[in-house]
């Protein structure tokens, strides 16, 4: 996260910070924003010792904090695009999956419904049949 700092003394690269602080400066910058910078104590490792370093890793660390930011949220939308595109593939297969259904229940409705005349017309007739063989053997009402 942090960039290394040299040694002034021996030029050794300088990560850790013993202390650091950020300094905002009292003046406006042109555009109104005050760039604040980090001020860093450091000590080296190898000569031991302490020196001053301005860490300019707060503006360019944020910056890629940012940048990282942004493309995890590319990648957020990318993927909530591609689940908005699956979700409507799918509702549209469903959808046409939902006609066929209901042209197939609609095709039986109308198959039933015309067994179901056809069994009543039939029924009909045998009562017409039944009805006449009843009168031909003159028994009338009597036999049930
Ligand atoms: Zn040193």
């Amino acid at each position: 996260m942090y960039s290394l700092v040299e040694c002034p003394n021996c030029g050794t690269k300088v990560a850790t910070q013993v202390k650091c602080w950020t300094v905002t400066p009292v003046k406006h910058s042109a555009n109104g924003i005050i760039p604040e910078f980090r001020i860093g104590i450091f000590k080296c490792p190898k000569c031991k010792s302490k020196f001053r370093a301005k860490v300019d890793t707060t503006t360019t660390g944020a910056e890629t904090n940012v940048k990282d930011l942004v493309v995890k949220l590319k990648e957020i939308n990318q993927g909530l695009t591609q689940t908005l595109r699956t979700l409507r593939e799918k509702i549209t297969t469903l959808e046409t999956e939902r006609i066929s259904v209901m042209v197939e229940i609609e095709k039986l409705k109308k198959v039933a419904e015309s067994r179901a005349n056809a069994l009543e017309t039939e029924v009909d007739q045998l009562r017409k049949e039944l009805k006449s063989l009843r009168e031909l053997l003159g028994a009338g009402d009597e036999i049930d």
